[in-house]
């Protein structure tokens, strides 16, 4: 097998290996500043055509996913050996090592590891995905001192499940629901097994069902014996109880997804993690975006937001693992907001501006591969119809009517993502593919615009505005 090569990309060192596939820590030369990213490497000789066009189709939409605790896909490709998936490189190595080298976690560290774990699932959920293949390995960590958990592997499982089922198992069954190993029908609630083990493993050092030999392994789980929760450890009652209630064999005795996420263990810090942690990240990056394109009057007041919101996260987080993250991104609010105010033409232009340089940009770029896409398509009357819906988008924008240019660009993506899914490849879908980035990130920075002033709106009304912005 010849080595994985990807222009444009060095790749270093292995970081580790999979059933399918190895993963590379690599290097990317963007204008002369060096990005690290992880390359994994699936091996295309072990798939079917059919299987590297479903991979190919599904990375394409994992792309658009963005969550706090998800891996983020960078892009990908391929050639006649390997599809290269360039992702988001997270240095803490992931969860299986994490918990062998501490033997057993304490039972605080297993509630935050589990509430960003329940949050990336609620995620998932919300955008009809399912994992299935949950397992330590698939959980990575941003650092080793204050790890952050990252869901990888989610969305592709099932295009090499499929295979992997064909040729018998090849992974390990220590985290397979029952249900699998019976070879019954199972459904999303396999995740919720899976999470029962993870967290069972994370308390206790070891899988509710390890044994020394395969045979005995699958013969433990597929037994109707229920799990018995150890009590040479000291656990919480809510804690115990959600073990139990995720590690019922049979799936219709297992918990739902909403009684786990409104679980007492989960709840309270799926709400700060679900609720205050994402929108803190969120609200901090977009403050990150509006001062790398320069328009340091939005900046500023999304950082003065961002502070806000991650001081009520640092009061609820004492002492956990999200404190010194939380306190780094603070840090960072506060001297951009030193540095920007201190500007002199912040002081001078001290309103909201929507003329954004990148609509000019949108409309120019857009017109030669624009024409070629909406020529490709007049075969296709609802690819056509859609992207007129996102000219009328780019017309309004023009105008400066941004109201309705965004509700038009949503309208149009919302049609676009689920065609882009459906197209074949070559020319017409790198063109749709490229025509959707433009008007997503045109979207994103329309919205980021929109609910600023929609706050700033809600501030002026309870008599509560800062006074440091006046709306157009
Ligand atoms: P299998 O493919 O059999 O399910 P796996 O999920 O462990 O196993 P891979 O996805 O190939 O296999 O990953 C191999 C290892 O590479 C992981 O266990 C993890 O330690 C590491 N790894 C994967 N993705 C990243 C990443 N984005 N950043 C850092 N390390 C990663």
């Amino acid at each position: 097998m010849p080595l994985p090569r990807i222009p444009g990309f060095i790749l270093v060192t292995k970081i580790g290996s999979g059933t399918f596939s190895e993963v590379y820590k690599a290097y990317r030369f963007v204008n002369s500043s060096k990005q690290v990213v992880a390359v994994k490497c699936i091996v295309k000789n072990e798939l079917s055509t059919n299987t590297v066009d479903n991979i190919i189709h599904e990375i394409e939409a994992l792309k658009l996913l963005r969550h706090p605790h998800i891996i983020q896909m960078i892009d990908f490709s391929w050639d006649d050996n390997f599809i290269y998936i360039i992702m988001e490189y997270c240095e803490g190595g992931d969860l299986s090592v994490f918990v062998r080298s501490h033997k057993q976690l304490h039972e605080k560290i297993c509630k935050s590891f589990l509430c960003q774990l329940a949050s990336a699932l609620q995620y998932l959920r919300q955008h009809n995905i399912v994992h299935m293949d949950l397992k330590p390995s698939n959980l990575l960590l941003t650092s080793r001192r204050n790890p952050i958990l990252k869901l990888a592997d989610f969305g592709l499982a099932q295009s090499l499940k499929n295979r992997q089922r064909e040729t018998s198992f090849r992974g390990s069954p220590l985290y397979m629901a029952p249900e699998i190993l019976r070879r019954e029908s199972y459904d999303a609630s396999v995740d919720l097994w899976s999470t029962g083990v993870i967290l069972y493993e994370c308390l206790f050092g070891k899988p509710p069902c390890s044994s020394s030999s395969l045979k005995e392994l699958v013969e433990n789980i597929q037994s109707k014996a229920a799990i018995t929760i150890p009590t040479t450890k000291d656990i919480s009652a809510d804690c115990k109880d959600l073990l139990e209630r995720l590690l019922q064999k049979d799936p219709n005795k297992r918990m739902t997804f909403e009684e786990f996420f409104n679980h007492p263990f989960v709840r309270m810090s799926v709400a700060s993690s679900n609720g205050a942690e994402p929108e803190a990240k969120l609200v901090f990056e977009r403050a990150q975006k509006m001062d790398k394109w320069n328009r340091r009057s939005e900046a500023i007041i999304l950082y003065r937001q961002a502070q806000t919101l991650l001081n009520r996260l640092i009061s609820a987080d004492v002492g956990t693992l999200r404190e010194t993250h939380t306190r780094k991104m603070l840090d960072v609010c506060s001297r951009r907001i030193q540095e920007i105010e201190s500007s002199e033409d912040v002081l001078k232009r001290n309103t909201l501006s929507v003329e954004a340089p990148l609509s000019r940009d949108l409309r120019a770029n857009m017109s030669p591969t624009f024409q070629e896409l909406h020529s490709l398509s007049s075969t296709t009357p609802d690819l056509l119809s859609s992207l007129e819906i996102g000219l009328e988008g780019v017309q309004y924008d023009g105008e400066g009517q941004h109201a309705v240019a965004l509700e038009r660009y949503k309208a149009a993506l919302e049609k676009l993502i689920p065609l882009l899914r459906s197209e074949s490849k070559g020319r017409r879908r790198e063109l749709l593919r490229l025509q959707i980035t433009l008007w997503m990130e045109r979207a994103e920075q329309l919205q980021i615009i929109h609910d600023l002033q929609q706050s700033n709106l809600e501030e002026l009304q309870s008599g509560d505005a800062s006074g440091y912005c006046s709306l157009q």
